[in-house]
């Protein structure tokens, strides 16, 4: 039987970040490329296709091999119709990802939520391995949390359980990319931080 891979992209807020593996051999190619947003979501879509033959060619395998590809997403998705909700910093709503993805490569596509993949990661293969329920949280854009019970993800009734970066932490604080104010992520995340240090500095200089 033939050695079958998935090829695993992220979709960055800043950058979109693809791979070809399988859990025999681990990571056999990568490719990355910075997310652009500005076209609009369906050149978008071209740029997450190219990068998927990209890293198809750089891992010499043939289509044969490749068994899906799975998307991380930033943001609300519902994995069982492929139909993004809302990924506020990549300006998608409402959003028909797998169909039109599928429409440009030869694969099945697969979404979940970025952070509900990066919890599941950690508890098969990172610190969470001995943990039966657990929450993780990444930060970096925004900031996102994925929940993990009885050993597997918990999407909740609307799938966007443990999006904690929307949580309300400051009243009329910080704008968000979601249009809200005082988010969390928007306090917090590393581009809040870097935002903050510019600020600063900006408001040294002037003293
Ligand atoms: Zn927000």
């Amino acid at each position: 039987m033939q050695e079958k891979y998935i090829v695993s992209v992220d979709m960055g807020g800043t950058k979109i970040l693809a791979s070809v593996l399988n859990s025999k051999r681990g990571i056999i190619a990568r490719q990355k490329k910075p997310t652009n947003i500005t076209s609009g979501t369906k050149i978008y879509v071209k740029d997450i296709a190219e990068i998927i033959r990209k890293v198809v060619a750089a891992s010499k395998l043939k289509k044969e091999n490749i068994a899906a590809v799975c998307l991380g997403v930033p943001g609300s998705v519902n994995p069982v119709t492929g139909i993004i909700g809302h990924a506020p910093n990549l300006g998608i709503r409402n959003y028909k990802m797998k169909s039109e993805l599928e429409k440009l490569i030869p694969y099945p596509v697969l979404l979940e939520n970025d952070v509900n993949l990066g919890a599941l990661g950690v508890k098969s293969y990172g610190v969470g391995k001995k943990s039966v329920n657990m929450l993780a949280v990444f930060v970096g854009t925004g900031i996102g949390g994925g929940i993990i019970i009885n050993g597997k993800i918990y999407r909740g009734f609307n799938f966007v359980a443990g999006e904690i970066g929307h949580m309300l932490v400051q009243k009329n604080g910080p704008k968000c990319g979601c249009g809200k104010k005082g988010c969390f992520e928007a306090l917090a995340s590393r581009t809040a931080i870097v935002n903050n240090i510019i600020y600063d500095v900006k408001k040294l200089k002037k003293k």
